[in-house]
């Protein structure tokens, strides 16, 4: 049976071996255990359905929430000389009776449809009525409530599938799954544990970065400069910025275009069609733009500001690199960005929801503040089981500098916070170790603290920095709610007590100069 396989990945592809995980995946749907996928993105999970549905009799029916996927994975399927085609909305309803008439005839090997579509009476008598080789959900994250990108729409075809008389072998394909989503997703389409095949995340050929105090303008009109002729996306935060910042690109001569849900839908189509086909080689979007969009060769992601979370980021900057050469995702962060992320989290109208985006909110501040290896730090983010070294390219790994002991001054910020009583934020207490004579220092008498003051060698941009550091490294924690009100962690206990030294790695001057300036 795998022989087989092999034949066909060389005959129809043309690629000689199979990547990581592939193999098994392939393997258990061809012995017909529903198989769970995770793999990165470009990792190459198409060919995990494509291949078994190509082997096994009978037609593949490839579930999928991204309609604007559908037509390029058909044409290139098309293109290999494969019988697909996708049944959507964006059909007219009598191309619609038309492909479900040719379905039930058996003409296609590979059928993409929304979930919609099990909506739909006359679908599920066509594809009760003809063999089916297996049944794939894409993006397999978006059945789970857990995941960041939940369709309730794509969950509830769960219990209709299960009425299908015929219902063949069952796959589901990810890049982005916590093991609370993949325990939900085991479950929900019953999965034994044997045939989950999970790759891990680490993405080899991306260096991740993190620019800090520098105009953000700045720095990208420098970057294209320095890379003229590499496709690239900037995603900002939102639709105003793309359009400023487009705007300012072009002017100053760049290929620049813009991709965002303010603009009409063959704008958009323009717009990422011009990308895809290289006619344009920056791309400046908001995160309406990437699902779906399937280009390899993109070579640089830069966040103009932080994203909410690190699923989104991941996801987001996982487009840079999937032909397998390197890839360069550049987060440029400055704090005005958390605010914002706070409004937009605002805008939920479910408390519990509200709390769950907090903290993934704040493990994305964490990752922007942190000393550790920025791959380690996402790897350890989504519990990925293969734990691994720290990645020597991202700008912690790769920061020149000195470390520093900064257990006194850790022990003076965490004293602070245990005598402002645990309720306050970075800023305030930064405020009170500088000694400012802020009005709200004084309404709160922190004037009167012992620790009042007892930083004043600092700036407060430095103190509100190492706070922020503390937090990212564990020794402080911002509690759940809207505003953080910094507590201390049993970690800030044992510095307290002098039982552990805090290090920290100080960037000198020069190496500052370098790890901003610097694209590689
Ligand atoms: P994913 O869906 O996991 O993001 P794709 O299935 O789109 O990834 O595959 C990414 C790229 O890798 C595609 O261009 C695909 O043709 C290529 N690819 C997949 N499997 C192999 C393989 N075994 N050898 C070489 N290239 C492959
Ligand atoms: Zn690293």
């Amino acid at each position: 049976m795998m022989q087989q396989a092999e034949e066909i990945l060389q005959k129809y592809y043309g690629y000689s071996s199979f990547r990581k995980g592939q193999k098994e995946a392939i393997s258990h749907v061809l012995h017909d255990r529903n198989t769970l996928a995770v793999m990165p993105t470009g990792g190459g999970k198409s060919l995990c359905y494509q291949i078994p549905g190509l082997s096994l009799e009978g037609t593949a029916i490839i579930i999928s929430p991204l309609i604007s996927l559908m037509k390029d994975q058909v044409d290139a399927l098309n293109s290999y000389g494969i019988a697909a085609t996708y049944i959507n909305s964006s059909l007219s309803a009598g191309e619609q009776r038309q492909r479900l008439q040719d379905l039930r005839q058996g003409r296609y090997k590979f059928v993409y449809v929304a979930p919609e579509r099990f909506d739909s009476p006359q679908f599920l008598s066509t594809i009760q009525s003809i063999p089916l080789s297996l049944i794939a959900f894409d993006e397999a994250h978006c059945i789970s409530q857990w995941g960041h990108d939940f369709r309730p729409s794509y969950r509830s075809i769960v219990p209709t599938l299960y009425q299908i008389t015929n219902l063949p072998v069952l796959m589901a394909l990810t890049a982005t799954a916590t093991q609370e989503v993949i325990r939900d997703i085991k479950q929900l389409i019953d999965v034994p544990d044997e045939s989950i095949v999970n790759t891990g995340f680490a993405r080899d050929n991306l260096s991740f970065r993190i620019i800090k105090g520098r105009d953000k303008r700045d720095f990208v009109e420098e970057y294209l400069k320095a890379r003229p002729n590499e496709s690239g996306i900037i995603y900002t935060a939102t639709r105003k910025d793309a359009d400023s910042l487009q705007h300012y690109l072009s002017n100053k001569g760049f290929s620049a275009g813009k991709y965002h849900a303010g603009m009409t839908e063959n704008q958009r189509k323009q717009a990422q069609v011009d990308f895809v086909q290289d006619e344009i080689t920056t791309i400046i979007a908001t995160n309406a733009f990437g699902m779906g969009i399937d280009k390899s060769n993109v070579r640089y992601v830069i966040h103009y500001s932080m994203p909410m979370n690190i699923e989104s980021y991941y996801q987001e900057a996982g487009r840079a690199g999937r032909d397998g050469e390197p890839g360069d995702c550049a987060l440029l962060f400055s704090s005005q960005d958390i605010n914002l992320q706070r409004f937009l989290i605002d805008q939920s109208p479910s408390e519990e929801k509200k709390k769950e985006e907090y903290a993934k909110l704040q493990a994305m501040i964490n990752y922007c503040h942190t000393h550790t290896c920025l791959q380690q730090y996402i790897l350890d983010y989504f519990e990925d089981p293969f734990s691994s070294e720290p990645c020597g390219k991202c700008s912690n790994c790769t920061l020149v500098g000195e470390v520093q002991d900064m257990t006194l001054e850790a022990q003076m910020v965490l004293s602070c916070v245990k005598r402002m009583g645990e309720r306050f934020g970075a800023g305030l207490t930064a405020k009170v170790l500088k000694g400012s004579s802020d009005q709200k220092v004084k309404q709160f008498k922190f004037n009167t603290l012992s620790t009042y003051g007892i930083m004043s060698n600092y700036t407060e941009k430095e103190l509100t920095r190492f706070i922020h550091f503390l937090t990212a490294e564990g020794y402080l924690t911002p509690g759940k709610g809207r505003y953080p009100a910094l507590q201390l962690t049993d970690e800030s206990v044992t510095v307290l007590k002098g039982d552990k030294p805090v290090e920290m790695l100080v960037e000198s001057t020069t190496a500052k100069h370098e790890s901003n300036y610097n694209a590689d």
